[in-house]
């Protein structure tokens, strides 16, 4: 686990006001590099975590029950969990997302409320939209043992919707699919499908 240093953070805010142009003395600004900081030691939590620390802290698995042993095509979905993130290219937020998660159980189950918490810690980081995707997909493969994963992604980007094209209502939709679903095309549609 790393630390993040919420002591460089205040300094660099209270730099980066200076170069705004504005004064970072005056009262409304006071303690804006401390508030900063603090919120980015929650918003970047993810960060302090690799993907395998986040598989050990969210990896609550259960023994496989008989009735999913009897079918193995099962399918487990999570739908629409709400998270947010920032984009790495511009440190802008990434908002109104939903991500949807799917797996085909084989040896594991992993509770529930587990992949809601590994999809919001993975997208605490600085991200891409596609590796929020492939981070999560990696910690479920960690935590069940099987690549039978799939993704789905909606969300808005502020660094589109409020500057540059200004496409205001343009959601960006990613997909991301291992294991079974790259060649059961069936499966692959039945997954898309729940997950929508
Ligand atoms: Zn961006």
């Amino acid at each position: 686990m790393k630390n993040i240093d919420t002591e460089k953070i205040e300094q660099c805010i209270h730099d980066l006001l200076l170069a705004l142009g504005d004064d970072p003395s005056r009262e409304g600004l006071l303690e804006t590099p401390k508030r900063v900081a603090q919120m980015y030691a929650e918003v970047f939590e993810g960060m302090t975590y690799t993907n395998a620390e986040i598989a050990e802290k969210f990896g609550t698995v259960f023994e496989q029950e008989d009735y999913i042993k009897a079918n193995d095509k099962n399918l487990i979905v999570v739908k629409d969990i709400p998270v947010f993130s920032y984009c790495e290219h511009h440190l802008a937020l990434m908002y109104n997302m939903r991500v949807s998660v799917v797996y085909r159980p084989v040896d594991k189950i992993i509770g529930l409320s587990k992949i809601s918490r590994i999809a919001d810690m993975v997208s605490r980081r600085l991200q891409l939209q596609e590796r929020i995707a492939h981070d999560i997909a990696e910690v479920m493969a960690m935590v069940t043992g099987t690549q039978d994963i799939g993704v789905w992604i909606q969300g808005e980007h502020s660094c589109m919707s409020a500057r540059g094209i200004k496409k205001v209502s343009a959601p960006t939709v990613t997909t991301y699919f291992d294991g079974i679903f790259k060649t059961d095309d069936a499966l692959r549609q039945e997954a898309l499908l729940l997950m929508r």
